[in-house]
């Protein structure tokens, strides 16, 4: 007998959304990807970084990602004591449980929003609750004062992509004993974020990842902002070499370069809203979105249906067999011309 721990041999593990390896054959939007390329100064500093022979690589690299962290804190207004970088936002979750759950202890998230919460939870053998959305997106049964250890709470919601308004999330910070962790994986194209909300409220951390917005999702960087007590204490839990040397210098790049990222978020932007217009022309039901993908049901509310017919065309989107999400699609938002290639095939399979 193989001694694992009970909590880990009988957890199921996170299933990531599928990656075609034949990826020029098909349209993805499953994993809310960036269609368009990083700004091409990430190339650059990857490239000046390894230099002629790759010399560079036979050194550790800076264990706290200086240069990449101060440039995260001044582009948010913030001391570099309130900002850690981390390999993906999922790190920084991972280390948030690790940091204020202990075994038994509880987390909470809202159902539907990002489940990795629960796998990370369970490897901590921590105990997770969940909340229930209503009709105007209330968190039902929220109790006056929340007294688990952590709460993450997904704005803007994914899979759903509406947002909150800041007065919530600040109202919710002063319901939950422990943390609220207010994972902005989607803010960079939402109206507002919470990050004023971390220096008022000092129960807030609030996460980002580079993956979506900056379109750095092969390089694995995320990052938090919170007080300096608590990014003292991520510090002391995280991998000393959580970046390496090419994704430091990919991070300070693509953070310095405000004017392509801008450019490219507002292109996401506009292709979104256009097509939720479209969409609902073809009688399919659409959540407005802050995010960089829509979540819209077709009328006879069968997304498994639809994402059949779309996978036989080589078209991926994401389906939820959870039956709070089983009646539509998560759609990433691609180029226009992907989204015009969508359109078709909806209108086609009906
Ligand atoms: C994509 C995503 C993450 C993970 O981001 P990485 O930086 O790629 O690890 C975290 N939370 C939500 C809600 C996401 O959609």
């Amino acid at each position: 007998m193989i001694p694992l721990r009970p909590n880990i041999k009988h957890m199921a593990g996170y299933v990531p959304g599928f990656q075609p390896r034949d990826e020029q054959r098909w349209i993805k939007l499953n994993t809310n990807e960036n269609p368009y390329p990083p700004s091409p100064q990430v190339r650059e500093a990857i490239l000046a970084e390894l230099g002629e022979d790759g010399a560079c690589l036979r050194q550790y690299p800076d264990p706290p990602s200086a240069a990449a962290r101060a440039e995260a804190a001044h582009l948010y207004g913030f001391d570099p004591s309130w900002v850690i970088l981390a390999n993906g936002s999922d790190e920084v979750l991972n280390n948030l449980i690790r940091a204020f759950a202990d075994a038994g202890e509880e987390i909470a998230y809202v159902h539907p929003s990002y489940s990795y919460y629960a796998t990370l939870a369970e490897i901590q053998g921590a105990r997770v609750r969940t909340f229930a959305l209503g009709e105007g997106w209330e968190l039902l049964d929220f109790p006056e004062r929340y007294a688990g250890k952590l709460f993450f709470l997904t704005n803007p919601n994914a899979p759903l992509g509406f947002s909150y308004p800041l007065e919530f999330i600040e109202e919710l910070a002063g319901r939950v004993d422990g943390m609220l962790v207010v994972d902005e994986a989607y803010a960079d194209f939402a109206e507002e974020n919470a990050l004023a909300l971390v220096k008022k409220h000092e129960n807030v951390v609030v996460t980002r990842t580079l993956s979506k917005s900056y379109a750095l999702a092969g390089m694995r960087l995320g990052l938090a902002v919170a007080r300096p007590e608590v990014i003292a204490a991520l510090d002391k839990i995280r991998d000393h070499y959580n970046l390496d040397r090419l994704a430091q210098a990919a991070a300070l790049a693509a953070l310095r370069d405000q004017e392509y990222f801008r450019a490219a978020v507002e292109k996401i932007r506009a292709t979104r809203d256009w097509f939720s217009t479209e969409l609902r022309v073809i009688d399919y039901s659409v959540i407005p979105s802050s995010g960089n993908y829509v979540f819209a049901a077709p009328p006879d509310r069968n997304g498994k249906r639809v994402y059949e017919a779309l996978f036989a065309r080589r078209i991926l989107v994401r389906y939820f067999s959870d039956p709070a999400l089983s009646h539509g699609l998560r759609i990433s938002i691609g180029t226009r011309e992907e989204m015009e290639a969508l359109l078709n095939a909806l209108r086609e399979i009906g």
